[in-house]
């Protein structure tokens, strides 16, 4: 099958318009760099209005007969559709790693997590059941239905190019929605490929369309009158903002945004899991993950665990992420890295301590690469901007506590609210927190990503039963069928009681 990524001489990503790759006409490119040598991928179009335009305009259309097609014709292209990724893992996996920058087997990871999504909606038939009741009232019949809401959308960041168009996509589509989608600007070839596999699946035309963009292509999602609902995960600035605009204008708006998940030691926890748990969660993926374990909690005699910390965070090896044997790669961009270290030293510069400094790393034939190592500061209090700000980076700040009870007020004062972890081995502590002996609490498909507080905005989450309860409204429907023919004299008028 041929790809979009790496089989044409001239280095543009397409847009993907009524089931065609297009050429966008437009003068405003992005350049896309891999992470690892700084060297062009490829120039990422920003749409213009005529092709956004174009794209919900043919997502508007093939919503008539999408939305009419059998509930089982879409369950059996999610069944074809979960096949052709499994067969292309590698080759999604390659351009993962070529432009976020993330190890092979995490990029694999990331198109698993979502593939986990689709093969939930292959279940779909069950999923969107609606409801009714027997005996409601005498020869009347109440029914209602999940029906389809029409044109959706889904913006989408950088740190999960596969997985999270798989929130959005396969949820949408098989509750009988049209989809548009705007990927992320710094990596957006696998959803290129995923919509690509997609078509091959037996999806119509015109049901998933990719436009691509920044702000301008956000505005637009946000605007059009024809876009019912709109899925979005990334940074605070933009959820709040693209929640705000998207509800003002009457559509639907789930946002997943930013985080600064809590994992608190205590020392009763298996010490050697909690370590490698730690270090994996905290510096995996480079930190780049919503649900990163990048604040660390030390209760009591916990505290005397950081040197050993210490010692394991030194041995992961930092390289790109194609280089066999590399635990994490180069963070997205010389901007990202650049905020990082300055994040790091406004923590030494308000009194944290630097256990373990990450800062300067050169990676040997990778000079150019954005790479940061493993970072530790200790002695971390709340009031610093190191502990407030996500710094979405291989850094993990850590704090201390005398008692749980004073962890536990620490991450209730925090504003976010994505997964917090415990590592005990005492049952009723570990009662009061939604990751325990787990560092990355991600919900399983069959259930959703339920973050909370400062880390989302809206009523329904990603995926799941909530998935498909964003993605589709209730239509009920009340009938009367009179068993034996029985003749009003006159008008009921008033309510009935
Ligand atoms: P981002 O907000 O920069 O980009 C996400 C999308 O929003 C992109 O498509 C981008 O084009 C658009 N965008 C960016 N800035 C915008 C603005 N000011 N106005 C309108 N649109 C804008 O996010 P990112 O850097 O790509 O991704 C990292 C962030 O995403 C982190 O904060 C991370 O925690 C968060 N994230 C959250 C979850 C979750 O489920 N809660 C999952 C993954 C990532």
């Amino acid at each position: 099958m041929k790809r979009f990524y790496g089989v044409s001489s001239i280095p543009t990503t397409k847009l993907f318009i009524n089931g065609k790759t297009v050429e966008s006409q437009t003068t405003e490119w992005i350049d896309l760099y891999n992470p690892a040598t700084n060297e062009l991928v490829t120039r990422v179009p920003k749409s213009t209005k005529a092709e956004m335009d174009a794209a919900v305009s043919s997502a508007k259309e093939a919503f008539k007969s999408w939305s009419k097609t059998s509930i089982l014709t879409r369950q059996q292209i999610m069944f074809k559709f979960q096949n052709i990724i499994r067969q292309n893992m590698k080759s999604l996996a390659e351009n993962i790693t070529l432009e976020q920058g993330k190890t092979l087997i995490d990029a694999e990871g990331d198109v698993l997590r979502g593939l986990q999504v689709v093969e939930h909606c292959c279940s779909i038939p069950t999923l969107q059941l609606g409801e009714t009741l027997a005996g409601v009232a005498k020869d009347l019949d109440i029914v209602s239905y999940r029906v389809p809401l029409g044109v959706t959308a889904g913006i989408t960041p950088f740190n999960f190019p596969a997985m999270v168009p798989l929130w959005t996509i396969p949820v949408a589509i098989t509750c009988g929605n049209t989809h548009v989608i705007k990927p992320s600007e710094r990596d957006p070839g696998a959803c290129m490929m995923l919509v690509e596999m997609l078509q091959e699946a037996g999806c119509p035309p015109g049901v998933v369309n990719v436009i691509h963009g920044a702000h301008a292509a956000v505005d637009f999602i946000c605007d059009h009158p024809d876009i019912k609902a709109i899925s979005f995960v990334g940074s605070d600035t933009a959820g709040k903002y693209i929640y705000e605009r998207g509800s003002k204008n009457g559509k639907r708006v789930q946002s997943n945004m930013g985080a600064k998940n809590h994992g608190v030691v205590m020392a009763d926890a298996n010490k050697e899991n909690t370590l490698n748990q730690l270090v994996g969660a905290a510096f995996g993926a480079a930190g780049q993950r919503c649900m990163a374990l990048s604040t660390a909690i030390f209760v009591g005699e916990a505290n005397d665990w950081l040197p050993e910390l210490k010692n394991r965070a030194q041995q992961l090896k930092v390289n790109a992420g194609n280089v066999p044997a590399t635990d994490f790669g180069p963070v997205i961009s010389p901007e990202a890295k650049k905020r990082i270290e300055e994040l790091i030293q406004s923590g030494v510069d308000e009194g944290a301590k630097l256990l373990l400094d990450g800062r300067g790393l050169v990676v040997k034939g990778y000079e150019k690469g954005n790479f940061i190592g493993p970072t530790i500061l200790t002695n971390v209090k709340p009031n610093m901007r190191c502990y407030k700000e996500e710094i979405f980076g291989p850094v993990l700040v850590c704090l201390s506590a005398d008692t749980l009870d004073e962890a536990i007020e620490i991450i209730n004062s925090n504003p976010y609210g994505n997964g917090t972890a415990i590592f005990t081995n005492n049952g009723a502590t570990s009662r009061k927190f939604v990751g325990v002996n787990v560092p990355i609490p991600v919900p399983l498909p069959m259930f959703s990503f339920t973050g909370s507080r400062g880390s989302f905005r809206g009523d329904t989450h990603f995926y799941g039963k909530q998935g498909v309860h964003f993605y589709t409204q209730v239509k009920t429907v009340t009938q009367l069928w009179r068993d034996s023919d029985v003749t009003h004299s006159k008008a009921a008028v008033a309510m009935p009681v």
